[in-house]
């Protein structure tokens, strides 16, 4: 097992990377010592599969579990489900000492979070994160949220879970072109941190797209660390936790246009990728090389490079970029790379080659 140490005071935590973790999630939890009465919470995909396993380990481990299950997929990241969910907790009785299990992916950890930050103000939550999208990225750092009708999680909260337990046993059930997904996310820390992991992916793809549990657990947890360590720094975003939208301007704004659903979120961070590099190139130097390795490995690891867009709908796209919230006096601001494994926040980019860059990633194969 790998574990590693998120650093934030008092509320500092461990993540734990193992095969397993979920047959053993309630003497995990135990060791937390919260009170008897938990949630669940699942979706129906993730729930299938593992919801009886940490039910049960759960319930011998003398917790009083309940199962809270809601639909799969960004619908159940609204407002209603968590009034859904709210009503649920109450009926089981929640109290102030009892703990929420976030099991599943990304919207699940999101969803849960966010009931755990705000229910009778604040009780404590465990991830357990079945997706790699989840294990490197959306489960570590306290970003808790929902949807509105007007945009992607614009209600929430920074709200830090107790422990994080990633089985990888889950990764085996996950659908080819989610784990691919989670992908973006995993080369995106080598880009803006490590290239030392960068060079290591390119070497251990083929294994990794095999999810060969050797290589992945290291692999996962050094995104993990380094996502913890920026967290550790700049934990609501002032500086240096920007990093982390490398590749998210662009790829954030693809997935408005496209209407949610076309593209997963790793696809459009892969096209945002490419074309931040191709800007890192003009603005910062970053080597014709490194454009190139970054644009291979995206590739081998089967994710698109492409939008499709026609004219009408970049120009859409580029206005959707202005929306972004991340947006501020209406400049928008780039994560660029110097170097593979070193990037700078905080980049003004002029808006011609914002436009060539949405050109260069439109349609070529
Ligand atoms: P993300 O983690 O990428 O934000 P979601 O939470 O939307 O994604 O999960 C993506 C999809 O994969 C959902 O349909 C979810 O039910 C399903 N899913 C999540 N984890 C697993 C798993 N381990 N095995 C099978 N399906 C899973
Ligand atoms: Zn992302």
């Amino acid at each position: 097992m790998r574990t590693v140490h998120v650093s934030l005071g008092s509320r500092s935590y461990d993540i734990k990377i193992a095969p397993g973790l979920l047959d053993r999630i309630g003497r995990e939890c135990a060791r937390l010592k919260p009170g008897a009465r938990c949630a669940i919470i699942t979706d129906t995909n993730v729930g299938k599969q593992y919801a009886k396993a940490v039910f049960n380990s759960l319930a011998t481990a003398g917790f009083s579990p309940s199962l809270i299950i809601v639909q799969p997929g960004e619908t159940a990241k609204s407002l209603k489900t968590v009034q859904s969910c709210y009503d649920q907790l109450a009926a089981h009785r929640l109290e102030r000492k009892s703990f929420i299990v976030a099991l599943g992916g990304g919207v699940v950890g999101d969803l849960a979070g966010f009931l755990a930050a705000t229910y009778l103000r604040g009780i404590a939550f465990v991830q357990a994160p079945t997706t790699l999208l989840a294990q490197v990225d959306s489960s570590v750092g306290g970003k808790v949220g929902v949807n509105l009708k007007a945009g992607k999680n614009l209600v929430g909260s920074f709200y830090q879970p107790k422990l994080v337990l990633c089985d990888l046993n889950t990764l085996k059930t996950l659908p080819d072109r989610e784990f691919r997904a989670g992908l973006a996310e995993v080369i995106k820390y080598g880009i803006i941190y490590d290239a030392k992991l960068f060079a290591q992916l390119e070497r251990d793809l083929p294994r990794i797209l095999k999810r060969d549990q050797i290589i992945l657990t290291p692999v996962i947890a050094r995104c993990c660390e380094i996502k913890a360590e920026v967290v550790g720094k700049d934990e609501t975003e002032s500086g240096l936790r920007a990093i982390l939208n490398f590749g998210h301007t662009i790829g954030h704004a693809i997935e408005n246009i496209s209407g949610y659903g076309r593209f997963l979120h790793g696809e459009a961070i892969s096209m945002g990728q490419t074309a931040a590099a191709r800007l890192s190139h003009e603005i910062l130097g970053l080597p014709e090389r490194d454009v190139e390795r970054i644009g291979n490995l995206l590739r081998r690891a089967g994710l698109p490079s492409q939008t499709g867009l026609n004219s009408l709908k970049r120009q859409k796209l580029l206005n959707a970029m202005h929306l972004d919230k991340k947006v501020s006096d209406g400049e928008i601001k780039f994560v660029l790379a110097e170097k593979i494994g070193n990037v700078v926040w905080n980049q003004r980019v002029p808006g011609n080659l914002i436009h060539g860059a949405l050109d260069e990633i439109a349609n070529r194969k």
